[in-house]
């Protein structure tokens, strides 16, 4: 019975509401997390930042906290990189990179020694690092770049978004493990192209800055079968397959975790942001800078379970109730 009372049915539980409600139970949260330092400027990005977005299938878009205020987007940028990936090759790709769950770090090196430099998935940096190479397969650093730049600003409908180059530099600068992943799998022949070109596009991709609204309306070909606005992005298979990846495999060695909890597709990123999707009915994006051990936002994921307790909208939910 319960289930059913935290049910959002009434007005006054519409998603506007429900995110605002959850912004203020979670403003004053006395454990948040930590904010990832491996990469210098995050590491001065306040824990105190909380901000949500909901766009509707409709169009609507709600917002709560901080939610107008860009962030890095670091590994959520790897669900943009693979649809453009998937875009170029088609699945050509996946002789190059799995798709299961790691149950490891998204920096872990250790499975690529004994899977002969295949990364598990996409979304893990080993794997996201192919996808670049992938990409540059058919184009320059600066375009690729460009070309990344162009999508999430056409997904988004927003020419405001830009890559911060001061995050992209101090990634470079500290980027050892990236380093190491990538000529390791160069080693394996999984990367083709020069490494240090690679790892300056793909650190570039990180660097993406957007809002908690940029990104919630990016996301929206996620949320509609392969469409945003209008405009057809992928086909519709490819959008469920993208979910399901995001599903198995966005939250790293905490992926099961956040479909128990959460049960939507979801990617996250260590600047503390979440890109989840409810398919149908919303594309939500919640950031917040305090990240638990697996490097995800801990109020982030806090916030989306009170989200889809209260809305419904997990995809186990049974759609006939
Ligand atoms: N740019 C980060 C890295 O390569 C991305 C990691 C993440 O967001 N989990 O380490």
């Amino acid at each position: 019975m319960e289930a059913s009372l935290n049910k959002g049915t009434s007005d006054a539980d519409a998603p506007g509401a429900v995110i605002a409600e959850i912004a203020e139970e979670l403003r004053f949260a006395d454990y948040r997390g930590k904010v990832a330092d491996y990469i210098p400027p995050l590491a001065a990005v306040p824990d105190t930042k909380f901000g949500i977005a909901v766009v509707m299938a409709d169009g609507a878009v709600h917002t709560a906290g901080d939610a107008e205020e860009a962030f890095s987007i670091q590994s959520i940028s790897k669900v943009f990189a693979l649809t453009l990936a998937l875009g170029a090759v088609g699945d050509q790709l996946w002789s190059r990179v799995g798709r299961e769950p790691s149950g490891s770090a998204f920096n872990s090196i250790v499975q690529l020694e004994t899977e002969h430099g295949i990364p598990r998935n996409p979304f893990i940096n080993a794997g996201a690092i192919v996808v670049t190479d992938v990409l540059l397969g058919r184009l320059e650093p600066r375009e690729a770049i460009g070309q990344m730049l162009r999508f999430v600003r056409e997904l988004a409908g927003d020419d405001g978004i830009v890559i911060d180059e001061v995050v992209a530099a101090a990634e470079s600068e500290t980027g050892f493990r990236n380093r190491a992943l990538a000529n390791y799998m160069r080693a394996f022949g999984n990367i083709h192209g020069d490494v240090e070109r690679v790892l300056g596009t793909y650190f570039h991709f990180c660097a993406l800055a957007m809002s908690c609204r940029q990104l919630a309306l990016a996301g929206r070909y996620l949320m509609n079968g392969g469409i945003s606005h209008g405009h057809r992005v992928i086909n519709e298979r490819r959008a469920r397959r993208i979910n399901a990846l995001m599903m198995s495999c966005g939250h790293y060695d905490n992926s099961g975790d956040f479909a128990y909890r959460i049960g939507l597709p979801g990617k996250s990123g260590v600047g503390g942001g979440i890109l989840a999707v409810a398919p149908g009915t919303a594309s939500i994006a919640v950031w917040s800078p305090g990240l638990n051990q697996s490097g995800n936002s801990h109020l982030g994921q806090l916030a989306l379970e009170r989200l889809v307790q209260r809305t419904g909208w997990s995809v186990f939910e049974p759609r006939s109730l």
